[in-house]
C-alpha cells in the first residue's frame, strides 16, 4: 500500500516554504470575466520563484532531508523546470545538486540550471537511459533523487499553491470550479488535497495537451496508461504516464481530466500577453485555454485558474504569437 500525502502534509509544507517562496498574486480580468461570464481568479505561479510552480516541491522534499543527505546533496534528471527547481532550493539550503540532462539540451537551460548552482551531467540521448545514468550517479556519490512529481514531498509542496489560492480568495465564498496545468500530476493531485481539504464543493479538473491525453486515458479507464513522447507546444506537459501517487489521489479527488489542442494553447497565451501583460509557457496556459472553453460549465462561476509558469524561450514565444 503506496502511504499517500494528506492535507495535513500541505500544510506542514507550506510552514517549510515560508519567507522561503513567494505567496504569488491572484490576479483579475474584468475582460476574461465579461468575456465568459464567470469570475476568474488567477493564482500566478508565472512569478514564483525560477518562474514557476515547482520550487514548492522541490524546497519542500529538501527541506526533510536528514544530515547525511544534506552533505551528500540532491540529484534529478530533467531538463525543465524541475531541474531548476531543485538546482534553487539546494542553493537556498547549502547543500550540493546535480542535474542530469540531455546533451541536447538548449544552452540557456544549461545556463540558468548552471547559474543556480547546480552542476549539470549530460548524457547522450540516444544511447544513454536517464534513469540509469542518474540511479548510477546517485549511488556512487550518496545523493537523493528527487523526482519531478510521483513523490509525496513533492505532492504536498505543489498543493500548497492552490490553499494560498483558496485562502486568498475565501472572503466572497468558495471557489466553485477549479483548472490545473497537468503533466505527471503532482500539481494536480497536490491541488486537489489542499480543494478537497477547504472547499469540499469545488470541481477539480486536470488539463492536459490533447495530443498527450494519458491522463484522461488512465483517469477514464482506471489504470496508468503509457502514452509515447506526444508532440505539443506544452513542453511541460509531455510526460508519458502519471504516476502511482499521482495517480492513485487524482483518481479519488479530481473531478475530470480536460484536454486543450495548442491552437487553443496559444490563444489563451496571446490573451495573457495582451490583456493581463504576462509571459506565460505553454503549459502554463493549459487550465485557463480550458476554462475559455467549457463554456455553461463556468457561467456565473468563481473559478479558479492555476497559471504554472512562466519559463519560455523569447524568440519561441515570439514566433507562437506571431503564428509561425
Ligand atoms: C511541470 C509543469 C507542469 C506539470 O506539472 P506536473 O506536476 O508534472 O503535473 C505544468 N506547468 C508547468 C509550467 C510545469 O513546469
Amino acid at each position: 500500500m503506496l502511504q499517500l500525502p494528506t492535507y495535513a502534509d500541505v500544510i506542514d509544507a507550506a510552514a517549510r516554504l515560508e519567507g522561503h517562496a513567494h505567496r504569488t498574486p491572484v490576479l483579475r480580468s474584468a475582460t476574461a470575466d465579461a468575456r465568459y461570464g464567470a469570475q476568474f481568479f488567477f493564482k500566478c505561479e508565472n512569478f514564483q520563484r525560477m518562474g514557476a510552480f515547482k520550487f514548492r516541491g522541490a524546497f519542500n522534499a529538501l527541506s526533510k532531508f536528514d544530515a547525511a543527505q544534506r552533505t551528500a546533496g540532491a540529484i534529478a534528471f530533467s531538463s525543465g523546470n524541475h531541474a531548476q527547481a531543485v538546482a534553487l532550493s539546494a542553493r537556498l539550503l547549502g547543500m550540493p545538486a546535480v542535474i542530469v540532462m540531455p546533451h541536447d539540451a538548449p544552452a540557456a537551460k544549461l545556463v540558468a540550471t548552471r547559474e543556480y548552482g547546480a552542476e549539470v551531467v549530460q548524457y547522450d540521448r540516444f544511447a544513454e537511459d536517464r534513469e540509469a545514468v542518474t540511479r548510477q550517479l546517485a549511488e556512487e556519490r550518496g545523493m537523493t533523487l528527487i523526482p519531478p512529481y510521483d513523490h509525496p514531498d513533492v505532492i504536498a509542496g505543489q498543493g500548497t499553491a492552490v490553499k494560498e489560492l483558496i485562502e486568498d480568495t475565501a472572503a466572497d465564498g468558495p471557489l466553485d470550479a477549479l483548472y490545473i496545468c497537468l503533466g505527471g500530476g503532482g500539481l494536480t493531485s497536490g491541488s486537489a488535497l489542499s480543494a478537497r481539504a477547504l472547499a469540499p464543493g469545488c470541481k477539480v479538473y486536470g488539463v492536459e495537451p490533447e495530443a498527450g491525453n494519458d491522463g484522461q486515458q488512465s483517469f477514464r479507464s482506471g489504470k496508468i496508461v503509457h502514452i509515447e513522447t506526444p508532440r505539443t507546444i506544452a513542453d511541460g506537459a509531455q510526460t508519458q504516464h502519471l504516476g502511482q501517487y499521482t495517480f492513485a489521489i487524482i483518481k479519488r479527488d479530481v473531478d475530470d481530466i480536460l484536454t486543450v489542442s495548442d491552437v487553443q494553447l496559444v490563444e489563451a497565451m496571446r490573451f495573457f500577453a495582451e490583456r493581463m501583460k504576462m509571459v506565460v509557457e505553454p503549459t502554463g496556459c493549459l487550465s485557463f485555454a480550458a476554462a475559455c472553453a467549457a463554456g455553461a460549465a463556468i457561467a456565473g462561476r468563481r473559478v479558479g485558474i492555476v497559471v504554472s509558469g512562466g519559463n519560455v524561450d523569447l524568440a519561441r514565444y515570439a514566433a507562437l504569437l506571431a503564428g509561425d
